[in-house]
């Protein structure tokens, strides 16, 4: 599933393909579950609106329209932001793929997954959103009106701070990684990146939140903000479905030092890495670094 890193990926290399450019033709497909705005409404309201800014709020994109509305994208498991113009074999299926030359896979040719096109008036190349699971979300907001969905979302990973997290944690009996996890206190952590910072922190995530001292919080903290960085740096990860917007596979995958590589040696003492369950998901940790 794209995590934070991979949507600000995607928000700063789609970014510039929207900002700035005026939608002429909006097409979708027929309505589903995958609209939280209905798509008639959608290709009405879009139609004509130039796109002034594309922010990020943890793993939502949110295009701010010229006439003070707001077109909110969630990437969901498999979601696809990506100019029509991508080249990635990827993206086509694998029949498609092997049936195919290298050099035809070129321009991709929006499918039955592909729930949102976008064109615009300059000519250039369009932008569509892809989903083949469709666990993604699109959702139009009039000027000055909320949803749920976003207000709910506590502070953002990337400026988590570790007095904050002190404060969220003091008195919970849950685990310090259940409470990373909790999209309402941090938003914007997910699994890989939870068990990465607490191994770089040295903190077990099974460790009673309440019981994390302040000094451990902030090293959490910065830990959180330092994997969730590299990870931009290096493009995201490319785990599963995850496929960069402009075709390319990000690479933060090959950085990880405890995920999934339960058994193997820690890299930092040689341990051998645990996997737990914690939180209801899979979890990995040395037991000799991490207290
Ligand atoms: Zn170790």
């Amino acid at each position: 599933m794209p995590e934070l890193p991979e949507v600000e990926v995607t928000r700063r290399r789609i970014g510039p393909l929207l900002v700035g450019r005026r939608i002429c033709q909006v097409r979708t497909t027929r309505d589903s579950y995958f609209f939280l705005t209905r798509p008639a409404r959608l290709r009405a309201r879009l139609t004509g609106r130039r796109i002034a800014a594309l922010a990020r709020h943890g793993k939502y994109l949110v295009a701010e329209l010229d006439e003070g509305s707001r077109l909110v994208v969630h990437l969901g498991m498999t979601g696809q932001l990506f100019s029509s113009a991508a080249t990635s074999p990827r993206l086509l299926s694998a029949s498609r793929r092997s049936s195919i030359s290298p050099e035809a896979q070129r321009d991709f040719e929006a499918d039955a997954h592909t729930h949102l096109q976008l064109k615009f008036d300059d000519g250039g190349p369009g932008v569509y959103f892809r989903d083949v699971r469709k666990f993604g979300k699109v959702l139009l907001l009039e000027r000055g009106e909320s949803h749920p969905r976003l207000a709910r979302l506590g502070i953002d990973a990337l400026a988590a701070t570790g007095e904050a997290l002190f404060a969220a944690t003091r008195g919970r009996k849950a685990s310090i990684k259940a409470l990373l996890l909790n999209q309402a206190l941090i938003t914007g952590v997910g699994n890989i990146y939870a068990d990465e910072a607490l191994f770089r922190a040295g903190v077990r995530p099974a460790r009673r939140a309440g019981r994390v001292t302040r000094r451990e919080c902030a090293r959490i903290a910065a830990a959180v903000r330092e994997v969730l960085e590299r990870s931009i740096e290096t493009g995201g990860s490319s785990i599963r479905d995850y496929v960069a917007p402009d075709g390319s596979d990000g690479s933060y995958q090959d950085e990880r030092r405890v995920y999934a590589r339960a058994g193997e040696p820690c890299l930092d003492c040689g341990s051998s890495i645990r996997r737990i369950t914690v939180a209801q998901r899979g979890t990995h940790y040395c037991p000799t670094c991490q207290r």
